[in-house]
Order: C-alpha cells, then structure tokens, then sequence
C-alpha cells in the first residue's frame, strides 16, 4: 500500500560505544547519499544504545542527515525516583521520533508483558513518540501451530486503551523469537500469515481506516539477501533489523531493497 512509507529500523541492541557509533552513522549516511536514497520513498532508523543517543543526535542535526532514530526502551514512569531509567519525555528532548516497546529480549530477560508494553506505548505516544511494538511467538508456540493467536493476543494487550488516532501512528514489529538472532529467517509467506492476521484484527476491533494507516514490520534474522522477498509480501511493511544493522553495507543493502 503506497500509504504506508516503508520503514527499515536498525536495532543496534547494546552495541557500539558513542565513537563506534558515530563512525557507523556517518558511513550509513555517506553510503545511501552515493545511491541517492529517497528518505521519503524507504524511511531509515536506527536504535542505538542510551549512552550513543546524544553523539546520534548531534551527527544527524549537524550533517543534517534524514535518517531518524529513537530507542531501544522507555521507561513508564515520567520522573523522580526511578534510579537507571530514562522518561519519554528525555527521549524527545534528544531528537527522537521512535522508541521500541516490548522487545522480545526485554519480555524474556526483564520479564515484560501486555500490560507494561501497553504503559510503554502509552508514555511514548503522550510524548510524541512513535513506539515499535514488538510481538511474535516462540519456538514451542509455532511448532503447536498457535503463533497466530498468541501474536494477535500480544497485539491486543499492547494497544488496549489506546485512541485511535493514536493507534494510526503505531509501528508493530512482528518477531517470530525463533527467527531473533538465530539466522533463520521466516519465509517470506509466514512473515506475510502473521502481517496479515495483525492487519486484519486492526480492521475489526479499531478501524478499516487505522488497520489501512498502520505499518507492520517483519524482523528476524532479515539480510539484504532476504529483504527484498519479506518486502514484496503485501502485509509487510518494513523490516526490524538486529545483527545486519551493525554492517554498514548489509544495512544499506537492506533499505536498498527496491534496486
Ligand atoms: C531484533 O533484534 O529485533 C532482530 C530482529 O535481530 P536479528 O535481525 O539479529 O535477528
């Protein structure tokens, strides 16, 4: 859908100092100018830990660059007594249009579920942010043929509450946690089973209006070998990206998929 601008985010987890990352940002950056990379036809992001967010921003404002970036986690809190957190409210403050909200390694290792995913995406939004909602089902709930339930249900959790024109501007990232640094990429046609059945529950329990506006990623083990397949399904509308983000020619590869 020609709505929907494809969006290519580059999750750099807890990776690259704030020297490594300026030096990635700037060749990312040198490299899309080469190929003339039309920012408003594949928008590009980048996650980057906390601690590199403010060297990010100063490298995007002064070479004004058109990639964006946001973070990899937000706190539910707004201020005050929270030792090691970090507000929405900051994240704006530094530039940022995106935040990821649940990711699969957060759910698993810091134990967050539907409820704290949904407080997440709720501060960001008040703050102007766009949150990514990461959802997707595990190895036991694929091969028991439920991945389809459990993601829709995590969907649910997540946006419960919310307005919907607010639910227009999210971003749901769907990330079979089998395929999450494993490099073993969903088909293109499972990555499309599960963008689809998202959409599809957005058009009954929001809007057809909304379903339409929303843009569903696919993220796991995405290369820019595979990239091109995932983005030709009609459901998907981007792609998440791990471990190929931190390679500045596999990235590029991956936000080039149209060539
Ligand atoms: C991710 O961290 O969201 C991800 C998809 O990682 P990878 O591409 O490395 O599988």
């Amino acid at each position: 859908d020609s709505a929907r601008t494809p969006l290519m985010a580059g999750n750099w987890k807890m990776n690259l100092n704030h020297v490594e990352a300026v030096h990635l940002l700037q060749k990312l950056s040198w490299t899309l100018q080469d190929k003339k990379h039309d920012f408003e036809r594949v928008e590009v992001a980048v996650l980057p830990p906390f601690t590199d967010i403010r060297s990010v921003q100063t490298l995007v404002d002064g070479d004004r660059m058109k990639i964006k970036y946001g973070a990899q986690d937000v706190s539910v809190h707004d201020s005050g007594a929270y030792t090691g957190e970090i507000s929405a409210a900051m994240l704006t403050k530094l530039g940022c249009s995106y935040v990821l909200a649940g990711h699969s390694e957060r759910r698993q290792y810091h134990d967050e579920g539907d409820a704290l995913v949904n407080a997440k995406a709720t501060k960001a939004l008040a703050a102007g942010l766009v949150p990514i909602v990461c959802v997707g089902e595990g190895l036991d709930i694929r091969k028991a043929g439920e991945h389809v339930e459990y993601t829709l249900a995590q969907v649910d959790g997540a946006l419960a509450g919310l307005k919907q024109d607010d639910i227009r501007k999210v971003v749901i990232a769907y990330e079979p946690v089998w395929a999450i640094g494993t490099g073993e990429v969903a088909t293109p046609e499972d990555a499309q089973e599960v963008c689809a059945a998202i959409r599809s529950r957005l058009e009954e329990t929001i809007s057809p209006s909304v379903a339409d506006s929303v843009r569903i990623l696919y993220g796991g083990s995405v290369k820019m070998s595979s990239a091109g397949g995932i983005m030709a399904q009609p459901d998907v509308d981007g792609c998440l990206v791990g471990g190929a983000s931190l390679q500045v020619d596999e990235f590029a590869g991956i936000c080039r998929y149209l060539d």
